[in-house]
């Protein structure tokens, strides 16, 4: 089969490998659409992967062509994604259902060979069923979505939440709309990119926000008759929207820190007087499950996909084969290719894209 491998940091080649073996607890899918996660391209560009060399790619769809003698409920002709995590079940973190803090797990795409291939075999336990009529592309995009549903159960938001989104690419974007799905009557978005703020509103977007023209904090106080929000998520990693999701949110009000920073955050004092004052709960979301495995996100992600209360057509804004993807990257890394969010290709023809 053709495949990406990567045997070092933008050593990314379209080649022949071999099909992967099939074992009695999987199923053989072949790849009809995978998606570029952020995470992937300072894996494939800078940092390189777990292991070497690998089939990166771990947000895709297919359809299963073999089914493992041991797997039950599953045939041939499904369409399907899969959660990406392999966790162990031992450590103490399995044993208590929270999956996403695994102390020794396999992962596709990162620990194991992904989706950047025209097939892949797949633990039939991470399995999510797509209906007939749901796009594969659609089905590569449950990844995102269960990340944003994860960051409010972690802080068991709900539609009687006012919220307030910084950051949309993929994740933040299914944030918004999970809100719209939610009922939440005000959801407000901040980015410093005009057309993802365009986007946020056909995602169900009440007010928009460009940090770069207008102060976020002021405008969620103007919005909400000055009470702030009760619910705001960081997705950006960047530190002046952190401090901007704490300073914007009201009394009792949950921040969740989902957008990976690598930086360090200094708050001021007024950030500090309102963590205090108005009792905030600011909360750590990492990754998207739990129990049962993979976890609500997962089931309800694929539930909305189904039942086409999410449109991820409205954040994929690239479409290739796979055999583009080294000149993709090559242009993600010079920054030719700039202000993309979702990019799928397509391992195995558009034709079947349905
Ligand atoms: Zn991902
Ligand atoms: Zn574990």
């Amino acid at each position: 089969m053709k495949a990406i491998y990567m045997r070092a940091p933008k050593d990314l080649k379209f080649e022949e490998v071999p099909e992967p073996v099939l074992h009695d607890d999987e199923v053989l899918i072949k790849v009809m659409a995978v998606g570029v996660c952020g995470s992937d391209i300072p894996r494939m560009l800078v940092f390189g992967a777990h292991v070497s060399p690998i089939i990166p790619g771990h947000e895709f769809a297919g359809k299963i062509i073999e089914v493992g003698k041991n797997v039950e409920g599953w045939k041939v002709g499904d369409k399907a994604s899969a959660a990406p995590l392999l966790p162990c079940g031992k450590c103490e973190w399995c044993q208590k259902g929270i999956y996403s803090l695994c102390e020794d797990y396999m992962y596709y795409g990162s620990r194991n060979d992904g989706a950047y291939a025209q097939y892949l075999a797949v633990k039939a336990d991470n399995l999510l069923r797509l209906d007939a009529d749901t796009p594969y592309a659609w089905g590569a995009t449950i990844d995102p979505a269960a990340n944003a549903v994860h960051a409010y159960l972690r802080a068991n938001a709900t539609g009687d939440d006012t919220v307030c989104v910084y950051g949309l690419g993929a994740i933040g974007l299914f944030a918004v709309q999970y809100a719209k799905v939610l009922g939440c009557k005000t959801i407000i978005a901040s980015d410093i990119d005009d057309a993802k703020l365009e986007v946020a509103k056909q995602c169900g977007a009440t007010h928009v926000i460009n940090s770069l023209n207008d102060d976020p904090v002021e405008k969620v106080l103007e919005f909400t008759g000055g009470k702030g929000v009760s619910f705001a998520v960081d997705m950006s990693g960047v530190p002046s929207a952190q401090h901007q999701a704490i300073l914007s949110t009201g009394k009792m009000g949950r921040v969740v820190f989902l957008g990976i920073s690598h930086k360090g955050l200094e708050l001021s004092e007024k950030a500090v007087d309102q963590i205090e004052r108005y009792q905030l709960s600011v909360i750590g979301s990492w990754n998207s499950f739990s129990n049962p495995f993979p976890g609500f996100e997962w089931t309800e992600s694929a539930r909305l996909m189904n039942e086409k209360l999410f449109n991820p057509d409205l954040l994929i804004s690239h479409r290739h084969p796979l055999e583009d993807l080294p000149d993709v990257f090559k242009k993600i890394d010079s920054r030719e290719l700039r202000g993309y969010n979702k990019i799928m290709f397509y391992p195995n023809g558009f034709d079947e894209e349905k």
